[in-house]
């Protein structure tokens, strides 16, 4: 029998996907690692892919902005499976909302009305925030999601879809707990997370550590004076012992503002994307050691003298 034909939205998805469906399934993915979701321009290559395939597997929570574009272009008329389904949905930060909004605008210009609203939508003020899956907690609840649209979709291999997402779910409650564990150990003060993408608010809330979002030093943009001077100050007056780079964000602006606060530059994290394959992060599980790795690293280093 052919193998069921998959397309996952992008990389931390897929990697999920794969874990569940193993060899029952044909896997295809639209944002493939080290790229970005969130300005993701689908090609006729993506719309045949997709075209082609009997399941869809989405984040959902807003995330795949180009996706209603992308389906009726391709075609599409398989299942589709929402891997965030019943997830405790958080709300953007005015001030990631408002980034993502300059951003989306910036990005949008000079394309159809059409993309302009679609892409406005999915950053209004108070939007749901979309990055779920940086609770592993959620990711039991994606896997599970995964499970039963695959079993639907392909009843003969329900048994085998059943049996690999349970055994994968052992092993994220296991690394949930152990990291659980050694955030625990860390002096609750130490533990902020300073960056400029806001997309750990999940992860912040799930694993009980202070998020900072440095919003408004974005990829290219150049803050202002006034900007800097202000982050400056929330920087030191929230004691942050680091300041981490989203991987594949290149922000010398961030480093900038770390040289002038005297803090660490942490190492980079993954937000919403896995690493190449055969590298560091290339796995969901991979992506929360590496992060938390980095984590530990910045918290559990000697504080720096005033
Ligand atoms: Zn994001």
């Amino acid at each position: 029998m052919a193998p069921l034909r998959v397309v996952a939205s992008f990389s931390i998805l897929a990697d999920m996907v794969r874990e569940v469906g193993g060899d029952d399934i044909h896997l295809d993915v639209l944002v493939g690692p080290m790229r970005d979701a969130h300005t993701f321009e689908p090609s006729p290559r993506d719309a045949r892919a997709l075209g082609d395939a009997q399941v869809l597997v989405l984040n959902g929570l807003g995330f795949e902005a180009w996706m209603p574009r992308l389906l009726d272009a391709a075609g599409f008329k398989g299942q589709t499976i929402i891997a965030s389904r019943g997830v405790e949905p958080r709300h953007l930060s005015e001030a990631e909302a408002a980034q993502a909004e300059a951003e989306a605008a910036d990005h949008a210009h000079g394309e159809s009305d059409e993309h302009d609203h679609a892409h406005a939508h999915a950053h209004e003020a108070g939007a749901v925030d979309p990055h779920a899956w940086q609770d592993l907690g959620n990711g039991v609840q994606y896997v599970q999601n995964i499970a039963q649209g695959l079993a639907q979709a392909d009843p003969a291999h329900e048994s085998a879809y059943f049996a690999r997402a349970d055994a994968y779910v052992r092993q994220l409650r296991k690394a949930d707990a152990q990291w659980r564990r050694q955030l625990a150990a860390v002096p609750q003060n130490r533990r902020i997370l300073a960056t400029s993408h806001d997309a750990f608010g999940y992860f912040g809330a799930a694993y009980d550590i202070r998020i900072l979002s440095l919003v408004g030093v974005s990829s290219e943009a150049e803050p202002s004076a006034r900007a800097m001077a202000d982050l400056l100050k929330q920087i030191r007056t929230q004691h942050v012992s680091a300041i981490f780079l989203e991987h594949g964000g290149n922000s010398p602006a961030l480093k900038q503002l770390a040289a002038e606060a005297g803090v660490t530059l942490g190492g980079s994290l993954y937000a919403d994307t896995l690493g190449q394959p055969g590298q560091q992060a290339s796995t969901y599980l991979g992506m929360f050691r590496w992060n938390m790795q980095q984590l530990l690293a910045a918290f559990t280093a000697p504080a720096r003298p005033e």
